[in-house]
């Protein structure tokens, strides 16, 4: 229901000329001729804006969508997925706090997890979470968040996210969650009762590749807590103009999740079928290990899963990647276009940041299914691995 009626969402088109699309209110500051009118803008209750860091209508359009795909009371939108995912995390934990995470979240978080929370003494730790058991061992006097990410990135272990936010509410421990996997069409996590959720809306939200941005799903009180101090000091601002980018992501994203629900599956089946592809992990996939989890927290299948290539040579690996023509190789995912990400890449670059041990083997691969044809990438696939055969 709520998807049907997304697109005139929050859209006031009366003012501003009846206009298909809301404009992009692109300045820093909004104007007042008497004190009351500013003493009013800068009172948080009032829903006028002041300053850009603060609020902007077109930002204000953006947020109010997503929280009511997410079915949150409200949304704050955010420069990146990774500063929505920093801002947050810092309004709820302080000094001497202890957080529970899953295990490989998402590279950029885990390195925040394990580089700056550190410094502000505030401990982190990573547990298996496909058992919710391992969170009830994991918790201490100090615990304040489970932060979870289901699936994860790149091995996709999924949460039984109904059982770990009861156990969170019963210890009073803030639950958070990365869903930008599923995107807000595919699960929508208040529903199990977690707390805050985030997405990178750089991934399917915007969906061409065009933009950066992330936001914060949860209740009025969390996000107005969030919005009056870490948004405001910290100040990760969307751009205006990318919340307009954003809004018209928004006005397919349906769509697109539809396409790549019933696209990406049937790559996946010709890979799993394919000799010289060990595995394919993809959570929905009935082979999966918790194909029951998914199914019951994840609506449709989504884009992202990881092949492990049956090969010992690394040569081998970089050729069938080497020779794909309709994939490119490439950091992000959620746009129009098709992306591998193969692990190898990591090897051997002397890079500072990862030490060998937290590399998956170089024989992993991680797809994303964008928008062609589904047959032109699987003839692709087909001619690439033929290569290596
Ligand atoms: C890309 C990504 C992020 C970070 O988002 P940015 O917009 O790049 O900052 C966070 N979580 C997941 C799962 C991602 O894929």
């Amino acid at each position: 229901m709520i998807k049907n009626i997304i697109n005139q969402l929050a859209e006031d088109k009366e003012s501003y000329f009846n206009a298909a699309i809301p404009p992009i209110f692109s300045n820093s500051n909004f104007l007042f001729s008497n004190v009351d009118d500013m003493r009013k803008a800068m009172s948080s209750k009032n829903s006028n804006p002041f300053y850009t860091r603060g609020s902007n209508p077109t930002t204000s359009i953006l947020e109010k969508k997503i929280a009511a795909l997410e079915g949150t009371e409200k949304a704050i939108a955010l420069s990146s997925g990774m500063a929505a995912i920093t801002t947050a995390i810092l309004s709820q934990v302080r000094s001497g706090d202890h957080i529970i995470s899953i295990e490989r979240p998402y590279t950029g978080t885990d390195r925040f997890m394990k580089e700056i929370l550190p410094k502000l003494n505030i401990e982190v730790s990573f547990v298996d979470g496909s058992k919710t058991e391992n969170f009830s061992k994991a918790i201490q006097d100090n615990t304040k968040m489970i932060y979870l990410e289901s699936p994860n990135s790149w091995t996709y272990q999924m949460q039984d996210l109904e059982m770990i936010s009861r156990l969170a509410k019963e210890n009073k421990i803030i639950t958070m969650i990365d869903n930008s996997y599923s995107s807000p069409i595919n699960c929508n996590p208040s529903k199990w009762g977690i707390d805050i959720i985030i997405h990178s809306a750089t991934k399917y939200i915007g969906g061409h590749a065009n933009a950066m941005g992330g936001i914060i799903c949860g209740s009025n009180h969390i996000i107005e807590s969030i919005n009056n101090r870490e948004f405001k000091l910290i100040g990760s601002v969307l751009s205006p103009f990318n919340s307009w980018l954003f809004i018209n992501g928004l006005r397919t994203l349906n769509v697109r999740m539809k396409y790549i629900s019933e696209s990406a599956p049937l790559i996946v089946k010709f890979l799993e079928d394919h000799e010289l592809v060990e595995s394919v992990i993809y959570p929905h996939s009935e082979s999966f290990n918790q194909f029951e989890l998914t199914k019951k927290y994840i609506k449709k299948p989504c884009g992202q899963f990881t092949i492990i290539l049956k090969t010992e040579k690394k040569s081998k690996v970089e050729k069938f990647c080497n020779n794909l023509n309709n994939f490119f190789m490439g950091a992000s995912w959620g746009g129009h276009e098709s992306l591998i990400f193969p692990e190898i890449s990591r090897y051997n670059n002397d890079s500072e940041y990862y030490s060998k041990t937290d590399f998956l083997p170089h024989n992993y691969i991680r797809f994303y299914i964008g928008l062609e044809d589904t047959d032109l990438l699987i003839d692709d696939l087909k001619k690439s691995l033929e290569s290596i055969g």
